[in-house]
């Protein structure tokens, strides 16, 4: 498992904060709660990696954690977004600069947007999925929390959400499903974002 030694490198609050922008990176945005550290935190099989994104002051900032012995390879943790509380003048100062590291991050190969299976493609997930794939950033969304639905129900998401998202986006746009709990979905995942961080 080339994530099994991932560990924390830094959090970015403007571009500046940016690591230079030489290597790869892969970033991971999701709704609140929907179960993104529980999937970073599966995906290197540690348990407590992507809890240093929650502390406060953090969740507002990229997360960047080291991928040894890789250097310059990335997993890059964005704010959970759907906070209703997050003041304006912050909001505008997170569009701006998550406009520029979209825009402009060379490093930046893929986005992995994660949903719970029972609530997928909320606005905020349809809004940063346009986002990156509009601009031709490949991104593969991930429906957590499988072990909540039956397997039937499950796949019943999993069709519709791949027909939703691949009617618009075509093949720019991959979709699985995934469990923190059971596992399911963890070594899919794992292969795809390894692919593109070239390891
Ligand atoms: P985040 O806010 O998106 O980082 O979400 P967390 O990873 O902290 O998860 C939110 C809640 O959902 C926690 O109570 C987790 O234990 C739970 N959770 C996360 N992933 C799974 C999963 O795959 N299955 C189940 N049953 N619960 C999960």
């Amino acid at each position: 498992n080339p994530f099994a030694r991932a560990d924390y490198l830094l959090a970015a609050h403007n571009p500046r904060q940016l690591p230079p922008d030489g290597g790869a990176e892969v970033a991971f945005a999701g709704r609140s709660n929907a179960g993104k550290s529980s999937a970073l935190n599966a995906l290197c099989q540690q348990n407590a990696l992507a809890r240093v994104s929650k502390t406060p002051g953090r969740t507002q900032q990229l997360v960047f954690f080291n991928l040894p012995p890789h250097d310059g390879r990335y997993l890059v943790d964005l704010p959970g977004y759907g906070y209703a509380k997050v003041p304006k003048d912050l909001q505008a100062h997170w569009q701006g600069f998550l406009d520029s590291y979209f825009g402009s991050r060379i490093a930046l190969k893929g986005l992995v947007v994660v949903m719970d299976i029972r609530h997928p493609l909320k606005d905020y997930d349809r809004q940063i999925i346009a986002y990156a794939a509009e601009r031709g950033l490949p991104v593969h969304a991930i429906l957590t929390k499988a072990d909540k639905l039956g397997r039937g129900a499950g796949l019943n998401v999993l069709q519709a959400v791949r027909r939703d998202l691949q009617g618009q986006y075509g093949d720019t746009v991959s979709v699985q499903t995934f469990s923190a709990e059971s596992k399911v979905g963890v070594d899919e995942l794992r292969k795809l974002v390894a692919e593109w961080l070239g390891l």
